[in-house]
């Protein structure tokens, strides 16, 4: 009997590493969000995940929790959303203010540029200094309060704005792969836009997956071999603009209300999970390659790739 069922569970095993992947992709997140695994089922599922994440952290969508919050100054929060401001105070802290979710306010003015940029407005300008400066007096996360016993969270000054850009892919990824484990799934990759998470091996392989050249858009800088680790990349060649042979990117530093200009095209972390490969990354590029890669090496299992211009 029990050698029966030993063979049944080996043929199952078997059964399961030769059955086919699937890949399904869909546009989620602002992003292209990928899902790789055998069973189409459980894909579908993660993506329900990914959705939800979604709705919560979607800047654009002013029925989202973190466009009510931004509204009202105060909300008593979800799970999620509290897990990610969470979070993102714990970037802020160990940054010393690099990495700063309340950079709302400076990253829509950037932003605004970018598409300004994208779609060839003539005549295209540097915002003027004294937006940077308004805007500049709105962030700080120290103005956010977060209240564990009540999951209330307040923006403690009127006018200031969240942004969950830099830390709710990670954290929608990692959702995700919680989601396929449930449904019995040991062999995944979850990649939301360079956010990604390699489950298990891809048969008797780890996951491979290539990072691309910060200014070669067709080239891959190199590949990273990776088992129940996740990776990020944050770099200034997604969104940016370049105005008299100068690149303005979406990161921003928050200490002067700038896109970030030190000489750093792109950091590549790679993590235990994907939402500290994620908020790694950006705070790493904010800090620069010394405050960051010092701050990195306390961290366990973290590993980093910069990419210098
Ligand atoms: P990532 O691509 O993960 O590095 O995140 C970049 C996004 O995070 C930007 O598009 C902004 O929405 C937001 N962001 C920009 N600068 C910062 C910063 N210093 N700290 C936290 N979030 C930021
Ligand atoms: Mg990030």
């Amino acid at each position: 009997m029990k050698k029966i069922k030993i063979l049944i569970l080996i043929l199952g095993l078997a059964g399961r590493s030769f059955q086919p992947y699937h890949k399904e992709a869909r546009l989620m997140l602002g992003t292209i969000v990928e899902i790789t695994c055998q069973d189409r089922a459980a894909i579908t599922s993660a993506f329900e995940e990914i959705k939800k994440i979604e709705t919560i952290a979607n800047n654009f969508n002013p029925d989202s929790e973190i466009s009510r919050l931004n509204a009202a100054g105060k909300i008593q929060a979800g799970e999620d959303l509290f897990n990610m401001v969470r979070e993102s105070l714990k970037y802020y802290r160990l940054s010393e203010g690099a990495f700063d979710i309340t950079v709302g306010p400076l990253a829509s003015i950037w932003k605004e540029k970018i598409r300004e940029a994208e779609n060839n407005v003539r005549g295209l300008t540097l915002p003027a200094g004294s937006q940077i400066k308004k805007a500049l007096s709105l962030v700080g996360s120290d103005k956010i309060s977060l209240d564990d016993n009540s999951s209330f969270i307040s923006l403690t000054q009127s006018g200031m704005s969240i942004d969950l850009g830099a830390i709710a892919k990670g954290y929608a990824v990692d959702k995700a792969v919680r989601r396929l484990k449930e449904s019995g799934v040991r062999s995944a990759l979850v990649n939301a836009g360079g956010n990604v998470y390699c489950l298990g091996k891809k048969g008797s392989r780890k996951w491979r997956v290539g990072v691309r050249h910060p200014r070669k858009p067709a080239e891959i800088v190199f590949y990273l071999d990776l088992e129940n680790q996740g990776a990020a990349t944050s770099g200034d060649y997604e969104q940016f603009f370049i105005l008299d042979k100068k690149r303005y990117s979406h990161i921003i530093n928050p200490k002067t209300g700038w896109p970030v200009d030190n000489n750093i095209s792109s950091v590549t972390i790679i993590a235990p999970d994907a939402a500290t490969s994620d908020g790694l990354s950006t705070t790493v590029f904010v800090l620069g390659k010394e405050k960051g890669l010092e701050l990195a090496e306390k961290m366990d299992g973290v590993e980093v790739k910069i990419i210098e211009n």
